[in-house]
């Protein structure tokens, strides 16, 4: 995780589909194409930082359930008061999609004014049939409008309000009707569930991954937030594609996930920065033992409203105790690899989409350094810059 390639002096070389054709010495790659068109760039430039988990499509932010937070009120009081994850799912039922794609469609381009030039984006704010697919199919719409967009269904975030006296009435729901509907309309590449205490066991979770993967979906796991339930080993023996969260981690789930061939912990440090909370995920600990770690804004209205990847960085650093390095690399190329997409995008380097971030900084180590400010000067995607 600490392999950074840095070229100085460099550039690249972009072929007419806008990938990647080489990276070398500057002046060398002028002297060998001539005819090339070129574009001077200063500071420092990035393979496009890539989100790998975000809560992307909702409705009106959640300040009243902040406001109550600094109060000191629990969660479950916010949420009894009306607050809390199932506010944002009355939003999103209230809204209509031409609405919600407006307000997703400007969300998005303030991620690619940042540098985030490939989201994962889940739905879980509908609950309903047609809710959830509302939210994909804004997801889908948008495609690579702005940042280009990789679509995971999350049916399992909560259980809505109307199934609260049978949650199990609710996985059959999202078993037998919402994840059959999804992959008919090819709305999701991945499947992903909320396993915590007091939201969906380890059973439940299993029960939702296990159909889903039948059906030709990938898998994701938001592992051990809060109290932790097994979520990491869980992810691990499914062989997921990832396991979020991770702040509550047994020293078994860091075992589990070290000795994973494909399965990636993503950190989202902004969160517990957020919400006030104390506990950090063992990032250390997971990178020493062999796990691979990427860092993700968790980008929601309740828990991260946090948009900047350079910033999760810097927390990545400063919170989590990871090098300069690791740090990079949990934004690009592993965070690439928690999506699916590390063959594409997530490096400068031969074959890759030539997806590439200028910062008016003058050493790479200055991108999970300053914060509060945006140091992202220009943005490219396959290519072509982004307006
Ligand atoms: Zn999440």
């Amino acid at each position: 995780m600490a392999d950074l390639d840095v070229v100085t002096r460099g550039g690249v070389l972009i072929d007419d589909e806008g990938r990647i054709a080489e990276v070398a010495d500057a002046d060398k790659l002028r002297k060998e194409h001539p005819d090339a068109r070129i574009e001077e760039v200063s500071g420092v430039l990035f393979p496009g930082f890539v989100d790998s988990h975000t809560h992307g499509v909702f409705g009106p932010p959640r300040t009243a359930d902040q406001a109550r937070r600094a109060k000191g009120i629990e969660y479950k009081t916010i949420a009894e008061q009306g607050g809390g994850i199932l506010s944002s799912v009355r939003d999103v039922r209230a809204l209509s999609e031409e609405d919600l794609l407006a307000l997703t469609r400007s969300r998005m381009k303030r991620l690619l004014g940042l540098g985030t030039t490939t989201v994962e984006v889940k739905s879980g704010y509908g609950l309903s049939l047609e809710d959830e697919i509302k939210q994909l199919r804004v997801i889908r719409k948008l495609g690579d409008q702005g940042p280009t967009l990789v679509p995971t269904f999350l049916g399992a975030h909560e259980v809505p309000a109307e199934h609260r006296d049978d949650p199990e009435a609710y996985v059959d729901l999202v078993v037998n009707e919402m994840l059959p509907a999804v992959v008919q309309e090819k709305l999701a590449v991945f499947c992903d569930v909320f396993c915590e205490p007091g939201v969906f066991t380890p059973k439940q979770s299993e029960r939702v991954l296990s159909e889903a993967r039948k059906l030709g979906l990938d898998l994701k796991i938001h592992a051990d937030e809060l109290d932790g339930s097994g979520g990491a080993e869980l992810a691990v023996s499914l062989n997921a594609r990832s396991a979020d969260h991770l702040a509550a981690i047994s020293d078994k789930g860091v075992g589990a996930l070290a000795r994973a061939p494909r399965t990636v912990a993503v950190l989202l440090p902004g969160t517990q920065l957020f919400l006030g909370r104390t506990n950090r995920a063992p990032a250390r600990s997971l990178i020493d033992e062999g796990a691979s770690v990427a860092l993700a804004t968790d980008f929601n209205p309740g828990s991260s409203p946090g948009m900047s990847l350079p910033l999760m960085a810097m927390l990545g650093v400063s919170q989590l105790k990871m090098a300069p390095e690791e740090a990079v690399i949990a934004v690009t190329v592993n965070a690439a690899a928690a999506i699916g997409v590390a063959d594409r995008v997530g490096q400068l380097a031969p074959g890759f989409d030539a997806d590439m971030v200028e910062a008016d900084i003058g050493d790479w180590r200055e991108m999970p350094y300053w914060y509060g400010a945006n140091m992202v000067r220009r943005v490219w995607k396959r290519g072509a810059p982004c307006p």
